[in-house]
């Protein structure tokens, strides 16, 4: 079993004609992609990590290629993985060089004593370790441009009339992510992101924090997206993982309670997809819609967008 998302923000006034079959047929071909890995035996950590390395050369989604820009016209991306058989963890923030994130995540993960690496030197370990690097004007869209544009004229605005600046709303997110189960009944979870429109100071969202955006453990696995500042608040992947291992609750209870209840008490919104060592996949969303989709043995891709969207039970 793997599910993916590709992040929580969407609207369907915010989408171009033709946008939502592209993002629909990219989830299909995420989804193919890492259940091929699955079908050939491989461990759940390869299906996440191929899953998300193709959301993430897909244009459509807030992640590398198409990633949100920060307030100075940069993308700085962020990224963790987590393996639940094992609790190994790799993660990296603020980096802008690497064409995949997912995998500087993964060789952080298997190659390197640490578990987080930022900016910078992220960058550099990547380019020692051989990975693919590009230059940054590989990860523009024009979409995202104008999305920063108009941010900073909506900031401009709001000082200007002396008011105080709205709080971020849900096109300032995207994300994507990938939860697996493989044939040895082991889990793994991976996130990747840009982060938040017009975001500065270094500003680092729950993506790359193992716990908030992304959690594995030998009975539950966890992405999220959505109001970073909030998922790390509440350790939202963790604390979806703990009820389900802990406290004996189901993954759609605890997982619901999180993202439908604890989060939109404190002020934030978004989404999580979930899986338990069971085969059980929940999609809590409190946002207009979450890309997001799953496939199971049969290898048949099912992907949704809307948050009103039926999607069929494993
Ligand atoms: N959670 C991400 C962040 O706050 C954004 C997102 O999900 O799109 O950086």
């Amino acid at each position: 079993m793997l599910a993916i998302h590709g992040g929580a923000g969407v609207e369907r006034a915010g989408l171009m004609p033709g946008e939502e079959a592209a993002a629909r047929e990219a989830l299909a071909a995420a989804l193919l992609a890492g259940h091929a890995q699955l079908e050939a035996g491989k461990p759940a950590l390869e299906a996440v990590t191929a899953a998300i390395a193709v959301l993430e050369d897909a244009p459509h989604f807030n992640a590398a290629r198409g990633a949100v820009f920060n307030h100075f016209g940069r993308n700085e991306l962020d990224t963790s993985i987590m393996d639940g058989a094992t609790s190994r963890v790799g993660a990296a923030a603020g980096v802008s060089r690497v064409k995949n994130p997912i995998l500087l995540a993964r060789t952080i993960m298997e190659k390197s004593r640490y578990v987080m690496m930022i900016g910078e030197g992220a960058d550099t370990f990547a380019k020692d370790q051989g990975l693919e690097l590009v230059e940054p004007s590989y990860f523009h869209t024009e979409k995202r441009w104008r999305a920063l544009q108009k941010a900073i004229k909506a900031e401009a605005d709001v000082q200007a009339r002396n008011e105080t600046l709205e709080l971020p709303g849900k096109a300032y997110f995207g994300t994507v992510g990938a939860v697996a189960l493989d044939a040895q009944g082991h889990l793994a979870a991976g996130t990747s992101t840009g982060g938040m429109n017009n975001k500065r100071y270094g500003r680092v969202g729950d993506s790359p924090i193992i716990g908030a955006g992304t959690w594995a453990d030998d009975r539950c696995a966890v992405s999220s997206t959505g109001w970073g500042e909030y998922y790390i608040r509440v350790g939202a992947a963790h604390e979806i993982c703990a009820r389900v291992r802990l406290a004996g609750d189901s993954l759609a209870h605890a997982s619901e309670d999180v993202i439908n209840r604890r989060i939109p008490k404190l002020g934030g919104n978004g989404g999580v997809i979930a899986l338990d060592a069971a085969g059980n996949v929940a999609f809590p969303i409190n946002t207009e819609g979450m890309y997001r989709g799953w496939i199971g043995e049969d290898g048949v891709p099912h992907v949704a967008v809307y948050a009103d969207e039926p999607l069929p039970k494993p």
